[in-house]
């Protein structure tokens, strides 16, 4: 993945791709696969906006048929199936625990009739087996951090997580791969308009200022939050944006590898703890955002609200603000309907047209991103008579780093020098593409060994990611290509050792280095 800002001078495109989240980024895809001469345009890096701070699931959304959202929740069990069997190294199963407290706000009944829905639209898939109910003691022999007092069984079930930031990366690739030009630091600044349509946007190069005027058949505005800063004119003007904030913590590991649901005891409000490389992720919160969505951090409410949560069914683990390890947070866009509770707003997926041949995807979910792009290129082929296909090349399509062998993957890892955890992390989180890992390792031993001992990342990722993955700062590389800076901090001496490595591909000179270098240690979420 190389950055060329100059190839975007190659226009006219038949369709210009505004943000390069993983919205954003299946519609470059899609419309690449389908022979669509195809831009993407990114102001950040990939997945800098929602699409790194996310909860990282592949699901369902078992929570969301308490509010009979029972399309959705279908389409994103197809979705989790398909992701499941093309990206096997990027999606993967975690079995989720389900206590149930006397006096909590879903019973045995309720939460069973829930689970044996979730399972029958989930459908057959070997990975994936049905949920179970666990007397007390079963669930406690499993869960032994979990305070027995009134509780009195519970279920298990399966969903699927993934690395949000790199699921984005990997399809931004397979944009490039299928033809498409995608270039981070690329700020859309404005749309051009020829009568009553749009036809393409002014992009500023943000690392040196230049810009071009890109003209294209159909433009799609996938910039999330941002939507309205890009194309808030026309019919987007009369329907305001709702953005909703959610936060996660980072906390200690739990023991076990399960992940659990909970509802708050404070609003009723369902939340998670999952296991993120061997920490805990608590997440989410869920409250009315208003202000620059560039701007959007974990205050200390919301660290009060999760930890007070947790805490509530966590025996002994005595968790309190001084035990937090990293944050994040990111904002979900739903459609204007201020009246209601944010957790009553349907999480569904719309697209717009606001003003002619300007396509405007709002809303949605990571799971569900890929059939929702190929419905935009339905809408897009459709405008423009181009790139109609009758079934969307995505949808039987491995994913772009699909390996053939994850087992050979790790093997050539661990003879490369990685150590036997690592070497499984970075086949899930390269695939088929770790062999440029592994190049880089070749005569220098130092670049296997890990950042962080805590962590299965190793150094060469650092180089990698400038050299192969379009990596522009140091926080791309330790916040989205590895998620060390949201797994902990980051000290002086790590973060100068990585942006040694990064300036030498990238050509920083020592003050850069040094700027670069503080700028992680300083990073909070
Ligand atoms: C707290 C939280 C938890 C979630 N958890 C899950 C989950 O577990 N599973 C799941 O399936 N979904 C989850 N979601 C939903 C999912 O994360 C989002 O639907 C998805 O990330 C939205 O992607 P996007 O591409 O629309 O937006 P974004 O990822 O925000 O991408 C928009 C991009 O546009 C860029 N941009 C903005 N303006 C411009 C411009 N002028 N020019 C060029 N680029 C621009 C931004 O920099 C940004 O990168 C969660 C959402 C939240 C908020």
């Amino acid at each position: 993945m190389k950055r060329d800002f100059e190839e975007l001078r190659n226009g006219p495109f038949d369709l210009l791709v505004i943000g390069g989240g993983i919205y954003g980024a299946w519609t470059a895809y899609e419309g690449a696969l389908r022979g669509l001469k195809t831009a993407l345009a990114e102001k950040g890096d990939w997945a800098s906006g929602t699409s790194s701070a996310s909860s990282k699931l592949i699901h369902g959304g078992l929570r969301y048929l308490e509010h009979f959202w029972l399309d959705l929740v279908k389409k994103s069990l197809e979705e989790r199936r398909r992701l499941l069997s093309l990206g096997p190294h990027r999606v993967w199963p975690v079995r989720f625990l389900l206590p149930l407290y006397k006096g909590g706000r879903l019973g045995r009944i309720r939460l069973g009739a829930g689970l044996s829905l979730y399972d029958r639209l989930g459908g057959a898939c070997s990975r994936i087996g049905p949920h179970r109910f666990h007397s007390k003691n079963e669930l406690l022999a499993i869960a032994p951090f979990l305070s027995p007092e009134n509780l009195y069984g519970g279920f298990s079930y399966t969903d699927c997580e993934t690395d949000d930031a790199r699921l984005t990366l990997e399809i931004v690739s397979g944009a490039l791969q299928a033809g498409a030009v995608a270039v981070n630091y690329a700020e859309a600044v404005e749309l051009l308009r020829s009568g009553n349509r749009v036809r393409g946007a002014v992009i500023k190069d943000r690392e040196t200022g230049a810009s071009v005027e890109l003209s294209a058949s159909v433009t799609v505005n996938a910039a999330g939050p941002w939507a309205w800063q890009v194309g808030g004119t026309g019919k987007m003007a009369g329907r305001g944006a709702r953005l909703l904030k959610g936060a996660h913590l980072i906390m200690p590991p739990l023991p076990g590898k399960d992940a659990v649901l909970l509802t708050s005891p404070y609003d009723g409000r369902v939340f998670f703890l999952i296991p993120w490389h061997g920490a805990t992720m608590i997440g989410t919160t869920d409250t009315d955002f208003q202000g620059d969505p560039g701007h959007v951090k974990v205050d200390a409410s919301d660290e009060e609200y999760l930890l007070k949560s947790a805490d509530h069914f966590l025996q002994g683990a005595g968790w309190d603000a001084s035990q937090i390890r990293g944050r994040f947070a990111g904002l979900r866009v739903l459609s204007g309907r201020p009246g209601k509770k944010p957790s009553e707003v349907t999480r569904d997926w719309e697209l717009w047209e606001p003003e002619g041949r300007l396509l405007t995807s709002l809303g949605g979910k990571m799971t569900s991103a890929r059939i929702e792009a190929a419905a935009t290129l339905d809408r897009a082929a459709g405008l423009i008579d181009k790139g109609k296909t009758r079934a969307s090349p995505t949808e039987s399509r491995p994913l772009p780093w699909f390996p053939e062998d994850m087992n050979a993957l790790e093997e050539k890892g661990r003879k490369a020098g990685l150590d036997p955890e690592t070497a499984v992390w970075c086949g899930r989180r390269y695939g088929s593409s770790l062999s440029g890992l592994l190049d880089l390792l070749k005569g220098s031993p130092g670049l296997a060994e890990r950042i962080d001992p805590g962590f299965p990342f190793c150094w060469g990722e650092i180089t990698n990611a400038a050299e192969n993955e379009m990596a522009r700062t140091l926080e791309d590389i330790l916040r989205r290509r590895v998620p060390l800076l949201i797994l902990g901090k980051v000290e002086a001496e790590t973060s100068r050792r990585a942006a040694d490595l990064a300036g030498e591909i990238l050509g920083w000179d020592p003050e850069t280095r040094e700027r670069e270098a503080m700028s992680v240690v300083s990073w909070r979420g």
